[in-house]
């Protein structure tokens, strides 16, 4: 069941123009707010770290600021976390959550407890503009970007979740493979990214931290200056002219350019670069695709996520079949490259990148009665087809 009802759920009135989230404010401008208010430059350290380090997310709760600063915190910020539209547990122990920004949107977060850490994947955007065929995030369209508030609020939020369900630990690892292309909301992330980072926040190592892009080059490169976290590519074929027609992107930065940008890139040495790589059937899954594949990766510490497409409505493409995808991994991994197959998370709860959200977008502008009599004749082709 939803734990929705324990959390405050930010309602604007109309008139009224909404507050600061407390969320958004980097450590700076904590420190420039603090000397508007005529307040000591320390108490910038303390609010920042009861925030992100002891996520005790009320002003109430700041035992060692004076009450007049802890009344001024409250009348100045919005503290309220971005409300939970649903929330959905897997069999296979994931837990989704649909997410309601203040102003309405629709985003999605996912929580994966392993045996050995907690990985959180997290949406960027609401939506995505870059327009990959085969992604059901892309065929919403970009309504507009996360702030850095909004995408910490989502460690935030797993992290309270986890705590209530008696885990020992917190979040321990983050992947932008949410909603949205992350290096399309470049500063936001890149702020979020430092506070998941800095040890007197969230106190991530960069290795625990993964950035998964379609391919903006300019970006990756201001990355590797700004914050070498882990990258992985969202690549799903190594032919330009494929990868053109599946992913836009490709258009402007070709797999060349690419290819520069990340033999250049300080990946931390262990793990080097990550490549996802969705399998749909007779597109990208052959073995001409697979040579192509390693040539690409060549001279890059190199992984592949082997990923076996999750059907939506609205696409033709299928998965490709077992054996082919058998035949696909093994030519990687005699060439000792390692290419793990990986079946998304939470497949019986739309475990895909966007599924979640799109679904209930489509569903929010559907006529309910339709919605309901739809659901009630595939019920019954179900039953009929089971029995
Ligand atoms: S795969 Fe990623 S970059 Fe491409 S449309 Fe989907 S969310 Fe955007």
């Amino acid at each position: 069941m939803s734990d929705s009802n324990a959390l405050p759920i930010y309602k604007p009135e109309p008139s009224i123009a909404p507050l600061q989230s407390a969320f958004d404010f980097a450590l700076s401008e904590w420190k420039r707010w603090c000397a508007e208010k005529g307040l000591p430059t320390f108490n910038a350290g303390q609010i920042y770290s009861w925030i992100f380090e002891k996520e005790v997310l009320s002003p109430d709760g700041f035992t060692n600021l004076s009450q007049a600063t802890r009344t001024l915190l409250s009348e100045e910020f919005d503290w309220s976390l971005p409300g939970i539209e649903s929330h959905l547990i897997s069999k296979d122990t994931s837990e989704k959550f649909l997410l309601k920004t203040r102003d309405g949107n629709l985003v999605e977060m996912v929580v994966m407890p392993y045996e050995n850490r907690t990985t959180l994947c997290i949406s960027s955007q609401v939506g995505c503009r870059m327009g990959c065929t085969f992604c059901q995030t892309g065929k919403l369209g970009l309504m507009r970007n996360l702030s850095s508030g909004e995408i910490l609020a989502q460690i935030l939020l797993a992290n309270r979740r986890l705590k209530e369900l008696g885990h020992a630990r917190g979040v321990t690892n983050i992947v932008f493979m949410g909603m949205g292309e992350p290096l399309d909301n470049y500063e936001a992330v890149l702020q979020a990214c430092k506070t998941m980072v800095d040890p007197k926040a969230f106190g991530l190592s960069t290795a625990r931290v993964t950035v998964s892009t379609s391919g903006l080059v300019p970006e990756i490169r201001r990355l590797a200056k700004d914050l070498p976290v882990r990258l992985a590519i969202s690549l799903h074929t190594a032919d330009d002219a494929k990868r053109s027609a599946m992913m836009p992107v490709n258009r402007t930065y070709s797999l060349d350019v690419l290819k520069e940008a990340l033999l250049e890139y300080p990946a931390p040495k262990r793990y080097g670069i990550t490549f996802e790589y969705v399998m749909i059937e007779g597109e990208n899954d052959n073995i001409l695709d697979a040579k192509k594949l390693v040539r690409f990766v060549h001279g890059l510490k190199a992984k592949v996520n082997l990923i076996p497409i999750n059907h939506f409505p609205g696409i033709e493409m299928r998965r490709s079949e077992a054996d082919r995808i058998q035949a696909f991994q093994k030519y990687l991994t005699d060439r000792s490259i390692p290419a793990p197959v990986r079946y998304s998370k939470g497949q019986d709860i739309s475990g895909g990148c966007g599924q979640l959200a799109a679904k209930r977008k489509d569903e929010l502008d559907r006529d309910p009665r339709e919605l309901a009599r739809e659901r009630r004749r595939a019920r019954r082709t179900e039953s009929n087809a089971s029995s």
